[in-house]
C-alpha cells in the first residue's frame, strides 16, 4: 500500500531515507531548512513542500530526521503537530535524549497524533542501502503501523518497548561502542610499544573474549579488516562529532537515573577532547592517534 510521507529533515541520514521510502513508491513531501538538503532530496524524488507544515499537512506519517531534541521539540511545537490531519502516525528517527523522546511523544499524544520514536544505527551507507537497524519505542498499535515504512528504511527492527525505548537502546549501545572503541585502540597501542604486530594482536582478540564490533568491523588500524576507516585515513565512517554527541546523551541518563557509571562519562570526556582537537570529521576510530600522541609516540 502506497501512503504520504512527510519528512523532515533531508540531510546526510534523512536525504537518502526518503529516497528510499519513495524507491519504494510512496510519495514523499519533503522539507529541509538548506536549499542545498532539498535540492538533493529532488534528485532522488521527494516533492519539496514550502515549508514543514504543508509536508505534514498532507501526510499519513510525519518523519523527522533533526540535529537533536531541541529541534525535533521546536519543529513539533513550531508546526507540525498543528498542521497534521488528526490521528497521523509522527515517526522520530533522529538521536535525541530519552528525556526529551518522552516529551516530543506526550506532546504528539496531546495533539491527537500517534508517536514512535526509531532512532538509527548504520549511518549514512546503512541509510543509503536501506539496511539500517532501528530501535522502535512506541505502543503495539503504532510500532504495528511504522513497521511496513521501517523494513523500506532497515533490515534490523527491534520494538525495545513504549515511548523514550528506542532512545534508551539506542543510548546504551552507542556508550558500549564509545568505550569499547576506546579500550580497543588502548590494547593497540599497549601492544605496539610491547613489540606485538597489529595483526597478531587482531587474529588472537577477534577470535577470543576481546572480540567485539570495534575491533572487528571498525578496527582502529590499518590492515587487518581492509574496509575499516584505517585504512582511508579515518574518512568516516561514523564521525567523532556524532559519538560525542551520543556520549553527551549517555552523560545525561546516567546523571537522571543515578546511575553508578564511570566508564561512559569517561568515554564522553574523551570523545569531548578528540572532537576539539580536530576529530570532529574524522571517524572516531582515529582516537588512537590520540591516545598514540599522548603516549609520547
Ligand atoms: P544532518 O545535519 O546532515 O541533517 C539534519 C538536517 O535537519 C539538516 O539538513 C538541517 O537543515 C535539518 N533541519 C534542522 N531543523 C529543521 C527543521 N526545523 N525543519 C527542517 N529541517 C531541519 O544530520 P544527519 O547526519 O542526517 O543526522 C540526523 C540525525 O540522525 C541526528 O540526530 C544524528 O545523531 C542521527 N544519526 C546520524 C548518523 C550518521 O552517521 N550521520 C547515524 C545514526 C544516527
Amino acid at each position: 500500500m502506497t501512503s504520504t510521507v512527510a519528512f523532515i529533515g533531508l540531510g546526510n541520514m534523512g536525504g537518502p531515507m526518503a529516497g528510499n521510502l519513495v524507491a519504494a513508491g510512496h510519495r514523499v513531501i519533503g522539507y529541509d531548512l538548506f536549499p542545498e538538503a532539498r535540492e538533493a532530496a529532488a534528485g532522488r524524488g521527494v516533492e519539496v513542500a514550502e515549508t514543514g507544515a504543508a509536508a505534514a499537512a498532507q501526510a499519513d506519517v510525519v518523519v523527522t530526521m533533526l540535529p537533536s531534541g531541541r529541534h525535533l521539540i521546536d519543529a513539533y511545537q513550531g508546526e507540525l503537530l498543528a498542521a497534521a490531519p488528526a490521528g497521523t502516525l509522527f515517526l522520530d528517527c533522529s538521536t535525541v535524549d530519552v528525556h526529551d523522546a518522552r516529551a516530543a511523544a506526550d506532546l504528539a499524544r496531546a495533539a491527537g497524533h500517534r508517536p514512535v520514536d526509531a532512532p538509527v544505527s548504520g549511518g549514512v551507507v546503512g541509510a543509503e542501502a536501506g539496511t539500517l537497524t532501528f530501535m522502535v519505542g512506541a505502543d503495539q498499535p503504532e510500532a504495528d503501523a511504522v513497521w511496513p515504512f521501517l523494513e523500506v528504511m532497515g533490515k534490523n527492527l527491534v520494538h525495545c518497548g513504549s515511548s523514550g525505548a528506542g532512545q534508551a537502546a539506542k543510548v546504551c549501545n552507542n556508550m558500549i561502542l564509545g568505550v569499547s572503541m576506546i579500550a580497543v585502540s588502548e590494547a593497540f597501542v599497549l601492544g605496539e610499544r610491547l613489540g606485538l604486530s597489529h595483526q597478531a594482536l587482531y587474529d588472537v582478540a577477534a577470535h577470543s573474549s576481546g572480540q567485539c564490533w570495534a575491533l572487528t568491523a571498525n578496527c582502529p588500524v590499518p590492515g587487518p579488516v581492509p574496509t575499516s576507516p584505517a585504512n582511508r585515513d579515518y574518512q568516516p565512517g561514523f564521525m567523532g562529532a556524532l559519538m560525542s554527541k551520543d556520549l553527551g546523551l549517555a552523560v545525561e541518563a546516567i546523571a537522571s537515573t543515578g546511575t553508578a557509571a564511570r566508564m561512559g562519562p569517561l568515554a564522553a570526556e574523551i570523545y569531548a577532547a578528540y572532537t576539539e582537537d580536530g576529530g570532529a570529521r574524522t571517524d572516531f576510530s582515529g582516537i588512537i592517534n590520540t591516545i598514540r600522541a599522548g603516549s609520547g609516540d
